[in-house]
């Protein structure tokens, strides 16, 4: 019998052959990896359907009854075996299209038999089609079978005989050959009690073959748990362990920056939340640690104030600063803003971007090698290896969901003096249970209010019936001189006829807002970025009152007159989208409006994105609908990430495991950062052996 390590190629019923196709289809090399293969759905077959309860095509079902006729029908390809079962309770007729000699003689009339398939419809009679047949016995009378496993496999490894059933005999004959000392247990005995887990070796047998659905459903909370709690030791051991060995400066003065700022400068006083976050923030940069926080707010919440603050605190140590955004309009954005806060402070401000050129470009190169320039702002060209600092002692990166993790680290490396703090500022309000897997290794901080005076945007669902009303609306609060954004959606592969209708849509507004009452910008993705700019700035200067766009407006703009967000094609977009785009709005003291336009056909989900919109505005709901809608693969920003890829947990669905999880695990690593203690060997000795069991880990690390 071969041990778990062994390559797939000597479990019996395996050989080189189906081992070839098992490491290239599924990525199973080991009896190991077979093991962790697991079903991805069951066949209850505890229970017994009477034939007169049989309402459903599609129904699987499973009948005992007596074979009462067998006859083979038509010819050539019609050519069919048909059969009747009988109950108690009535007639089912069987059919079978393949092998029919060998069944003719291998089922016999007057048997019973336990029958298993789905139930199909033909001229209005119900059957079953190649139904899996099995004698009646005093064994199965009863119960026949327990729940049948499900697979998931692939049509190369059908062809070699693995199908789902034939993967169900082989992973039976590797659970045969192994014992419990196989698959110790990895969790302390005292979790294991405190949870009520089932012990290891159980749960990776029921998980495969469970005989009743409590157990099936002991095993994957048991299996789940282990999963997330050792994601979350690992990731919290890499947070305590930078922690403990990576030096951060340390901003230990509040200086003249700052203060003239807040007392001077600031327009308004500062809400709850952001003075809760600058004080996060202040302990971890004074702290002698290296910094690394998120810092979650809605739209709006304020956090370009919160950013502001934490790099004059880097400049009042002497250190210099810079801020990163996903666009360029963003980050001229920032500029113009940020330069607008600091007025007359003596703060030397620059804009840095690839589309700055030539002897602009130098200046500001050896003004941020001198220390001369205290903040830069940017895009991703502030990454590029020819910008050199003096003393960067922080990098604030605005809308992270656009940056990869590679490239957090990349800022990292910037400083010749150490890594700069980091501070990550996200507008996409993210479930509690993707932050706590995605940015498991950053403290995170969050911004959940608004500042006041803010009155809550309405929002409506509209369809093509109420265009005109819809335009009227649109007259009206132009009347009033405020502006209008009105969205199209773009998506990468569609993008030619999405541009056609952005600009259809274009003209026709043109038509029904004419010229030189009403002036009107458009920005997409095609045009040069140039243009693109010349027509944000007209709109920002209010010299149009109507935005036609796409969705590169949607993070960040800021152009608080802007009154009334018309969405075309709504139920094109995800939710976090219309958020953020939503989020566009509502940011002057006026009521805003945001106008989400359908088609009169939704999708289900389609509809129920539009009512969540309809009915909340806020973010961290949304977020978690969206989760719940669209599972956590698809949630903006994560799709690349390998960390969401788990062998059963399901964010989705598994926040109250994880929640647990990761309070135990940062309550172990409190008490014994380095697992030391003996009740603890199990978890050293797993973590250790890890990229054995946790295929997922191996894969992302
Ligand atoms: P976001 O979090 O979306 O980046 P911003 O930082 O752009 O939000 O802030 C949105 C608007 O709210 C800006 O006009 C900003 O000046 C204003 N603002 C920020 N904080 C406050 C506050 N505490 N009181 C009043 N207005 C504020
Ligand atoms: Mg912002």
């Amino acid at each position: 019998m071969p041990n778990l390590d062994s390559n797939i190629e000597f479990l019996k019923g395996v050989g080189p052959q189906r081992a070839d196709t098992l490491k290239t289809e599924l990525g199973v090399f080991t009896c190991r990896d077979l093991l962790f293969h697991f079903p991805f759905r069951y066949i209850d077959r505890t229970k017994f359907h009477r034939i007169r309860d049989v309402h459903n095509e599609g129904e699987t079902v499973q009948l005992r009854g007596t074979l009462r006729r067998l006859e083979t029908l038509g010819e050539g390809k019609a050519k069919r075996l048909v059969g009747t079962l009988r109950d108690e309770t009535g007639i089912m007729e069987l059919v079978w299209f393949r092998s029919v000699q060998w069944l003719e003689k291998s089922l016999s009339v007057g048997k019973e038999y336990i029958v298993f398939g789905r139930v199909s419809e033909f001229n209005g009679k119900f059957n079953i089609p190649h139904p899996e047949m099995e004698e009646a016995n005093p064994d199965n009378a009863l119960k026949a079978k327990n729940f049948d496993p499900v697979y998931p496999t692939t049509d190369k490894l059908t062809q070699k005989g693995l199908d789902a059933k034939g993967l169900r005999k082989l992973i039976r004959t590797l659970l045969d050959g192994l014992s419990a000392s196989d698959l110790p247990e990895t969790l302390p005995d005292y979790l294991g009690a405190q949870f009520r887990l089932m012990p290891r070796w159980q749960a990776l047998n029921n998980i495969h073959f469970p005989e009743t659905q409590a157990e099936l459903d002991a095993a994957t909370r048991r299996l789940k748990f282990e999963e997330l709690f050792f994601l979350q030791l690992r990731l919290l051991q890499v947070r305590t362990r930078r922690k403990d060995t990576m030096r951060g400066f340390v901003f230990s003065r509040i200086g003249n920056f700052f203060n003239q700022f807040y007392q001077e400068k600031l327009a308004f006083e500062l809400t709850g939340a952001q003075k809760r976050v600058l004080k996060e923030i202040r302990a971890d940069v004074a702290s002698g640690k290296h910094m690394n926080r998120l810092v979650q707010g809605d739209v709006g919440s304020g956090k370009t104030v919160v950013a502001l603050m934490t790099m004059l605190m880097a400049l009042d140590n002497g250190h210099q600063a810079c801020m990163m955004a996903p666009t360029e309009i963003l980050a001229q954005q920032h500029f113009e803003g940020i330069t607008a806060l600091v007025g007359d402070l003596g703060v030397n401000v620059g804009y840095l971007s690839g589309s700055v050129k030539g002897k602009k470009r130098e200046a500001i190169l050896a003004q941020l090698a001198s220390g001369e320039m205290h903040i830069v702002l940017g895009t991703h060209a502030l990454i590029e290896d020819w910008v050199q600092f003096k003393n960067l002692g922080i990098s604030v990166i605005d809308e992270q969901h656009r940056f990869g993790v590679e490239q957090r680290a990349k800022l990292w490396a910037k400083n010749p003096g150490g890594p700069p703090h980091v501070l990550v500022m996200t507008a996409t309000p993210i479930p509690r249970t993707l932050a706590m897997t995605l940015y498991g290794d950053l403290d995170v901080s969050v911004i959940d209010e608004l500042p006041p005076g803010r009155k809550p945007i309405t929002t409506m669902h509209k369809t093509e019936h109420h265009r005109l009303r819809v335009q009227g609306f649109m007259r009206e609060e132009i009347a009033k001189g405020r502006q209008v954004y009105v969205v199209y959606p773009m998506i990468e592969e569609t993008e030619k006829i999405d541009l056609q209708n952005l600009m259809s849509g274009f003209e026709a507004l043109s038509r029904d807002f004419p010229a030189p009452e009403y002036q009107i910008s458009i920005v997409h993705g095609k045009m040069k970025s140039g243009d693109k700019d010349f027509e944000m700035q007209r709109f920002i200067k209010k010299e149009t009152q109507i935005m036609v766009a796409t969705t590169v407006i949607e993070v960040g703009v800021n152009v608080p007159n802007a009154s009334v967000m018309v969405i075309e094609n709504s139920e094109r977009f995800g939710l976090s989208q219309l958020h953020q785009l939503r989020g566009r709005v509502g940011r002057g003291a006026d009521q805003s409006y945001c106008i989400l336009m359908t088609g009169h056909k939704l999708s289900h989900e389609g509809r129920e994105r539009i009512q969540t919109m309809v009915q909340t505005t806020d973010g961290f709901v949304i977020a978690e609908t969206d989760l719940r809608l669209r599972g956590p693969g698809n949630i903006e920003g994560t799709q690349q990430s390998g960390m969401l890829r788990f062998l059963l947990a399901d964010l989705a669905r598994d926040g109250q495991i994880l929640a647990a999880a990761r309070e135990i695990a940062a309550q172990i690593l409190e008490k014994d950062p380095s697992l030391a203690m003996p009740e603890h060997l199990r978890l050293r000795q797993h973590l250790a052996s890890e990229g054995k069991d946790a295929r997922v880990w191996s894969r992302i690390s």
